[in-house]
């Protein structure tokens, strides 16, 4: 019989024969993708996000009370663990944070599994809008982040200041995106939510700054997760409709997706420079592969971005659970998650929080 001392330097292929069963929900969709907003507030107003009003609550968990409910994901199979918000450069402890997570991914369980139990390390990555990312990216490269995503809804400085409604970010946001690619965090996604009539313009401007800068550009097609209620089908710019304008700039030629679980479709041009990832959740749902679930910044699960309630596992830490009940807690809200969501159907509600307060 083997030692643990032995069984802890098994071969890759030795420990891919004991990955147990991941983490799955009664559709058998295997939950690897855990979002976690550590902060619901926002320095930015995004007109497709926010009313604008000034002086709203918020809520914020302390960093320890976040890292316990991460932990118990991780040690149920979570893979993937984003950081998001509000703005999660905003929160206060942050680099903390991400070290101690960094951590988890190599806490080596004793029969040589990682801490996930899958004998894949933790990836972690982290979206921002990049108005604070110049300064942060070191920090954030060394207290292994692995990857990040900033969300920048226009090339041109005017659109953007039209949308966000913050002027003179702009630069900062560019000088956040090409510190991350300089420090080791690239090649650096970059969302980009169009808007018709604001922003549709810039599908081309964006083909061309994925070329120029290195970047992975990803257009993301507007949910109704807006504070206000000004969503309307007329102002999504579908798939199909930014996919023609890319193909008419320069001939698109399709990727292969990394993983079946992966929400968007990409391409990049016939001379191989750029690349386009285009997520279309309203005109193509990819609910069918969906791996993600995600915590509020006030500890609730959220097992869709459109359900109509969420479920309170801070509480469950509150009322004193222990890391078994916690992690049975979450074990049983899973079963819960939704077959799909139903925009644009007979009957759709829009959930009560919005994309500011549910983390993106
Ligand atoms: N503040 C960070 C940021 O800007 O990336 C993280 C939170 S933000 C809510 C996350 C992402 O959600 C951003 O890329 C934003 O553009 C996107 N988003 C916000 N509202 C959306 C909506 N209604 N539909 C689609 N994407 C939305």
């Amino acid at each position: 019989m083997r030692s643990h001392r032995e069984t802890a330097v098994l071969e890759p292929e030795e420990q891919a024969l004991q990955v147990p069963e991941r983490l799955r929900d009664k559709f058998g969709r295997a939950i690897t993708d855990l979002r976690v907003s550590v902060t619901d507030r926002c320095n930015y107003k995004c007109v497709y996000c926010r009313t604008g009003n000034e002086g709203a609550q918020y809520t914020e968990l302390a960093s320890e009370d976040y890292l316990r409910m991460v932990r118990a994901f991780v040690s149920l199979g979570v893979e993937k663990v984003r950081l998001t918000g509000g703005e999660p450069l905003l929160r206060s402890g942050l680099i903390e944070m991400v070290r101690e997570l960094a951590e988890m991914r190599t806490a080596f369980l004793p029969d040589g599994t990682f801490a996930n139990g899958n004998g894949r390390p933790l990836d972690l990555a982290l979206t921002t809008n990049g108005h604070l990312l110049e300064g942060l990216a070191q920090p954030l490269k060394d207290s292994g982040l692995n990857r990040i995503t900033v969300s920048m809804d226009a090339v041109d400085a005017e659109t953007f200041t039209a949308i966000t409604r913050v002027p003179r970010s702009h630069e900062r946001v560019l000088a956040g995106i090409r510190k991350a690619q300089a420090v080791g965090l690239g090649p650096v996604k970059v969302n980009c939510v169009l808007l018709r009539g604001f922003n549709d313009g810039q599908i081309e401007q964006f083909a061309e700054f994925s070329r120029r800068e290195g970047v992975i550009v990803r257009f993301i097609e507007w949910m109704p997760l807006e504070e206000g209620r000004s969503w309307k089908r007329e102002s999504v710019v579908s798939m199909d409709e930014i996919v023609e304008r890319l193909n008419a700039y320069r001939p698109l030629v399709e990727l292969a997706p990394h993983a079946a679980s992966e929400t968007a479709k990409r391409f990049t041009f016939s001379d191989g420079l750029g690349e386009i990832g285009i997520i279309a959740p309203v005109s193509r749902p990819f609910c069918g592969h969906c791996s993600r679930v995600r915590l509020t910044s006030d500890g609730k699960i959220r097992t869709c971005l459109f359900s109509q309630s969420d479920h309170d596992l801070y509480g469950e830490m509150l009322r004193g659970g222990t890391d078994e009940e916690v992690s049975a807690y979450i074990r049983m809200i899973l079963m819960r998650k939704e077959a799909r969501h139903h925009i644009g159907e007979p009957g759709f509600e829009k959930p009560s929080r919005s994309m500011v307060h549910i983390g993106g």
